[in-house]
């Protein structure tokens, strides 16, 4: 039987190779968007919740290639409580247009700057967007609860990692390797859900 494919609407490599590894063994075959679409694809994500840049992201994709694709797409951000929730659905803007992680983080640890570590509760959720064809889209969520650390600790995982420490733990996702992030990841959260969702499809 010819295997499923799941397209997703990224091609940033963390998020492939997580993602192949907990659907492998479901059946679907996992591929990262330059290895069906490789044109220009630059979606503007300007909704207000990550659903809706989700959403923009999948349909968008979902558009450019064959209908027998199933397309996914993710939208994460930080929520800390102390800054009620920001940077939130703007957490890879927070410190400009540039992306920047390096100034993102600098950005977070100045505006904590007066705030004791009680006080310093956040969460990492992740909404996945499914899209198929002639079918409404799908939404699933992942949280990752925890703190933010009073300085950078450690350099592995990408974005936010280094400041983020999850509940349970001392270490920070910056100084955990990458298959025991990955055990715990508001992004892992949402795959089993999404696991879940796809057995049920059978
Ligand atoms: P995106 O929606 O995955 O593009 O991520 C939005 C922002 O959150 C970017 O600044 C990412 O670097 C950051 N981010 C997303 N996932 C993670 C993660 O697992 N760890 C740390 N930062 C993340």
């Amino acid at each position: 039987m010819e295997m499923k494919k799941i397209l997703l609407a990224t091609n940033n490599n963390h998020k492939v190779e997580e993602i192949q590894a907990i659907l492998k063994d479901l059946g679907y075959e996992v591929l990262a968007r330059d290895q069906v679409y490789d044109g220009n694809f630059d979606v503007d994500e300007n909704a207000d919740t990550l659903a809706g840049n989700a959403l923009l992201k999948a349909q968008a994709l979902r558009n450019l290639v064959s209908e027998s694709y199933m397309v996914l797409a993710d939208d994460t951000g930080l929520f800390v409580d102390a800054l009620d929730g920001a940077p939130g659905v703007h957490s890879a803007r927070y410190a400009g247009d540039a992306h920047d992680d390096e100034a993102n983080k600098k950005k977070l640890l100045k505006e904590l700057e007066d705030v004791s570590e009680e006080k310093r509760t956040a969460r990492f959720k992740t909404v996945m967007a499914l899209v198929q064809a002639g079918k409404d889209p799908v939404f699933i969520e992942g949280i990752l609860e925890g703190k933010i650390a009073e300085e950078e600790r450690g350099s592995s995982g990408f974005g936010y990692d280094p400041l983020f420490i999850p509940d349970g733990y001392s270490l920070s996702l910056g100084q955990m390797n990458p298959e025991e992030k990955n055990r715990i990841s508001h992004r892992h959260n949402a795959l089993i859900k999404l696991a879940e969702y796809l057995k049920e499809l059978e």
